[in-house]
């Protein structure tokens, strides 16, 4: 896999897309020596289950494993520090890691006990957990959600929990942006496997879940995290880490000219959409019939957009969207299936960003 790869998968077998997409990545010749230590870094920010939004799923971590193990690897640790208003051990549970761990016989570390060394990130002095320090491939699990203070979290945030609890109290102080971006020039990020399944509307600690039933897979995290930018509807400029990161030589934001393969197409959502009230108070202002996950979750994501800009308002048409408009004529849609619509946006699914342009323009 190239470093401006993007790979994604759709579907509601978690376990079996991450093995997939693995093979795709065929990261078992980018690890190489089968002797290498392997560290899963999951989002285990909080006690929290990851159907709410802010935590991976375990099943991407089982995933994750059988395959390394199918390809001969043995030495696999699971390693997370939580942040620092709950314990790991407690948010370990609470997630259903400690059966994933007992089923493989995989060890978990817990970061938050670890000692830690200072190191020189590009000019600033921060600490790394040292058990993170040491693994020889680090893969970097994180949840693509919304973040109250950053905007967005995904791939290059996701690294604080591989700093002790005293630097993570130091990056607060320090205002975030600044000390993620230096992070991520210490920081390993060998291989980024996004959970993208129902990560949160806009809050790092899960609530709000916007279902979009995706997996993704990166090499490199700055071009991860300005992918997240398009899916949420934001721009690159909006997160000032995402940037810094490139300047400091982490990564790319050149999402224009990405690779993207898509592996498979969106999948319909099974049993309709159950957001809680803030997603239902945006979905009013859409009319899916048979829509995919992703396309819905992204006009969610877009809606969210145009209520922050104070463009939602009552006698708005209602937005098409889903497979059931195939063919059909209407007022205003998204995605390939409203094309008969007066007004339509192409896509299969558009992304967040994209739908933010078009109602802007053409809605109301
Ligand atoms: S455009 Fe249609 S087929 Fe494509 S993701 Fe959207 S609803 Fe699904």
């Amino acid at each position: 896999m190239n470093k401006n790869d993007i790979l994604l998968i759709h579907g509601t077998d978690y376990k079996e897309m991450t093995k997939r997409l693995l093979e795709q990545a065929d990261l078992a010749a980018d690890i190489g020596d089968k002797g290498k230590h392997i560290a899963l870094k999951p989002n285990l920010v909080t006690s929290a289950l990851p159907s709410e939004g802010a935590t991976t799923h375990g099943e991407l971590l089982a995933g994750t494993i059988e395959y390394l193990q199918e390809h001969g690897f043995e030495k696999i640790t699971i390693m997370e520090g939580s942040w620092v208003g709950d314990k790991t051990d407690r948010a370990f549970r609470t997630a259903g890691y400690d059966r994933v761990c007992r089923k493989y016989g995989v060890p978990f570390t817990d970061l938050q006990k670890d000692s830690s060394t200072e190191y020189n990130a590009a000019g600033m002095k921060i600490r790394l957990c040292d058990k993170a320090a040491a693994v020889d491939y680090m893969i970097n699990m994180p949840v693509l959600k919304g973040h109250c203070q950053t905007t967005v979290t995904c791939a290059l945030k996701n690294n604080k929990g591989v700093i002790p609890n005293s630097e993570k109290r130091r990056f607060h102080t320090l205002g975030l942006h600044k000390p993620i971006a230096h992070l991520n020039t210490i920081a390993k990020n060998d291989f980024i496997l996004v959970d993208n399944i129902c990560g949160d509307l806009d809050f790092e600690e899960g609530g709000n879940p916007v279902v979009m039933n995706r997996i993704l897979g990166f090499k490199d995290p700055v071009l991860c995290d300005a992918f997240v930018c398009d899916c949420m509807g934001y721009d690159v400029e909006d997160v000032p880490y995402i940037g810094l990161a490139e300047r400091l030589g982490v990564g790319s934001t050149d999402v224009a000219h990405a690779n993207v393969i898509c592996m498979n197409p969106p999948t319909e959502a099974e049993g309709g959409f159950h957001g809680t009230r803030r997603v239902q108070k945006l979905a009013q202002f859409a009319c899916p019939k048979d829509a995919c996950s992703a396309c819905y979750g992204s006009l969610i994501y877009a809606l969210d957009r145009l209520n922050d800009a104070g463009r939602l308002k009552k006698g708005l048409p209602p937005v098409a969207i889903g497979q059931g408009y195939q063919g059909e004529s209407g007022e205003i849609g998204v995605g390939k299936c409203t094309s008969c619509f007066q007004k339509s946006l192409a896509g299969c699914p558009p992304k967040a960003a994209d739908m933010v342009d078009f109602l802007m323009k053409n809605w109301g």
